[in-house]
């Protein structure tokens, strides 16, 4: 998951109160969201489905709020967590007590911690709250868990291509690590700029997976250069 910035200025279609959505919904979440899925992160382009934060069971008058929407996966979204009596709010049916995070308007490299290990059946992805305290990460934590849980079919193919993309991130980065050595150290060169703007382009927000890859990268990559990427 990553922060996006949302567009303040609602589609116009969203006053006319319709389902399903127009284009214009549609195209305004494909670019705000560059065009991923907001919870797994991997790539959604037209497929998506738009979906809503706060389920309309629960917040029917939400149900054409723009700051609601989101683009997914279908699948994605079936996989969220079903919350049990005890942890969801009175009165409502599927909203956690405490809320989750809203990736349009929260710090969530900040408030989430997201890492994964890989081996050769693909990445294990884990979600954590930073502050225990946290319970809108907490809970968002609980729902990332959920839908990339290797345990179903979805999840195994989620981790697999979380698998696939650190394999080129890493081949990026060697590319560059090389091109450094050949240049003297030099980040002015031009195969260094080259190579480095490769790399960052696999780690920049639209970049599939970006907030799983970059807590990677800032697990071992050293900080200078983490700021020469503009990270
Ligand atoms: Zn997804």
């Amino acid at each position: 998951m990553i922060q996006v910035q949302r567009r303040k200025e609602p589609p116009p279609s969203l006053a006319d109160q319709c389902r399903p959505f127009k284009e214009d919904v549609r195209h305004a979440l494909n670019d705000d969201f560059f065009g991923k899925c907001y919870l797994c992160g991997g790539i959604a382009s037209d497929s998506f489905d738009v979906e809503h934060l706060r389920p309309v069971c629960d917040f029917p008058g939400a149900e054409y709020s723009w700051q609601n929407l989101f683009p997914a996966h279908s699948r994605c979204n079936e996989r969220r967590k079903r919350w049990s009596k005890e942890e969801r709010e009175a009165q409502h049916k599927r909203w956690p007590r405490g809320g989750l995070l809203d990736c349009s308007s929260d710090d969530i490299d900040g408030r989430l911690k997201q890492e994964f290990i890989t081996d050769a059946t693909g990445a294990h992805a884990r979600f954590q709250s930073s502050l225990t305290s946290d319970m809108p990460a907490a809970n968002t934590a609980n729902e990332l868990n959920s839908i990339h849980s290797r345990d179903c079919f979805w999840g195994l193919q989620i981790s697999i291509l979380i698998g696939k993309r650190y394999s080129s991130v890493l081949t990026a980065y060697s590319r560059l690590s090389a091109a450094f050595q050949q240049a003297g150290r030099n980040w002015g060169d031009p195969s260094v700029l080259r190579e480095q703007a490769a790399l960052y382009s696999m780690l920049d927000k639209a970049a599939p997976y970006a907030g799983l890859m970059r807590n990677k990268m800032r697990t071992w990559l050293n900080p200078n250069w983490f700021q020469k990427l503009g990270l």
